[in-house]
């Protein structure tokens, strides 16, 4: 296997579990931190530590940037955007798919090839087996690099959009984060009812282990705009959900989430798909 140099700007947990994982198959890593103390650990595995932004980009071609979003990269990149051209930048960053695309011809303008990625795991599982990553940009640039970055995660490219490993990414973390709230307002409403959190927990766990076998054959009736309601109404499916807030009302704990959910119900039951199942809140969501 070749021995690619590659430069890590951006040490924080995600960062710094790349910078572990490149160093340990070879690659000779260079790092820059705006926060420099953060160097300091990943020197001692061996990577060097760059003084300054343009010593870190003149270091590799192949330059990855994990920053909290698109703003971090302007505020370091626009100081040393000289030493731009010729660099592969693989921001690994998150943000909105228009800035993505913005920051793309910003970088194309440089003279630089802008790579986007969204890495699917924490910090603990980069590199690991579980570890996947969405990449778009140019598919030739992706290729030229491909086994190197395949050290983080399996590489999953999408396309030659540049938005697109970004809205993949996205739509990923919209149901992580919907999920994850959703847990814990349901672990509140127990609790507000003397029911532990730890009690709790493993009928949550089997809850989401379900959820493979309810979304089966879903995708295939949103693509048909059919949505039939043979085993559980949108009727049924809103008077839960009226019930489920009316339990957090009473429970007196936060229902923003369950109302959300309420006013999907609501809405497509307004426009008669009461008989129809619960997909049928595609028509309120997705504006068809
Ligand atoms: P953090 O936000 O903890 O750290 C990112 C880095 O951004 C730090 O090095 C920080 O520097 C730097 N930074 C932020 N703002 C600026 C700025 N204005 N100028 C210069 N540097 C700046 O992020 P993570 O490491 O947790 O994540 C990185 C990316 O990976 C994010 O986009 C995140 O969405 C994504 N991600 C995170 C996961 C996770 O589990 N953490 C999982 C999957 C993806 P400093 O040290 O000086 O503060």
């Amino acid at each position: 296997t070749t021995r690619e140099p590659v430069t890590v700007i951006g040490l924080g947990p995600m960062g710094r579990a790349m910078v572990r994982c490149l160093l340990d198959a070879g690659h000779p890593v260079t790092v820059w931190n705006r926060t420099p103390s953060k160097a300091t650990p990943l020197v001692a595995f061996g990577a060097t530590h760059a003084e300054t932004i343009a010593e870190a980009l003149a270091a590799s071609e192949l330059v990855i940037l994990s920053l909290t979003d698109y703003r971090a990269m302007d505020d370091i990149l626009s100081t040393a955007t000289e030493a731009l051209a010729g660099k592969l930048i693989v921001n690994l960053s998150s943000d909105t798919p228009q800035r993505t695309t913005e920051a793309a011809s910003w970088l194309a303008g440089h003279g630089a090839r802008p790579l986007v990625g969204g890495v699917m795991v924490s910090g603990e599982l980069v590199g690991t087996e579980r570890s996947y990553v969405f990449y778009s940009g140019p598919r030739d640039s992706f290729d030229a690099h491909a086994n190197t970055l395949a050290v983080l995660g399996r590489p999953d490219y999408r396309g030659e959009d540049h938005a697109l490993a970004q809205l993949y990414y996205q739509a990923h973390l919209d149901i992580f984060l919907t999920s994850l709230a959703a847990y814990l307002h349901a672990t509140a409403l127990m609790r507000a009812a003397g029911v532990t959190e730890t009690t709790f927990a493993p009928y949550a766990t089997e809850m989401f282990d379900m959820m493979p076998y309810f979304l089966k054959g879903v995708a295939e009736q949103l693509e048909r705009g059919e949505y039939p309601g043979d085993g559980a109404t949108a009727t049924m499916m809103g008077a839960t959900a009226d019930h489920i807030v009316g339990a957090s009302d009473a429970a007196g704990i936060d229902a923003t989430l369950p109302r959300a959910v309420q006013s999907y119900y609501h809405r497509v039951l307004a426009a008669g798909h009461g008989k129809d199942g619960w997909p049928s809140l595609y028509e309120v969501i997705g504006n068809r």
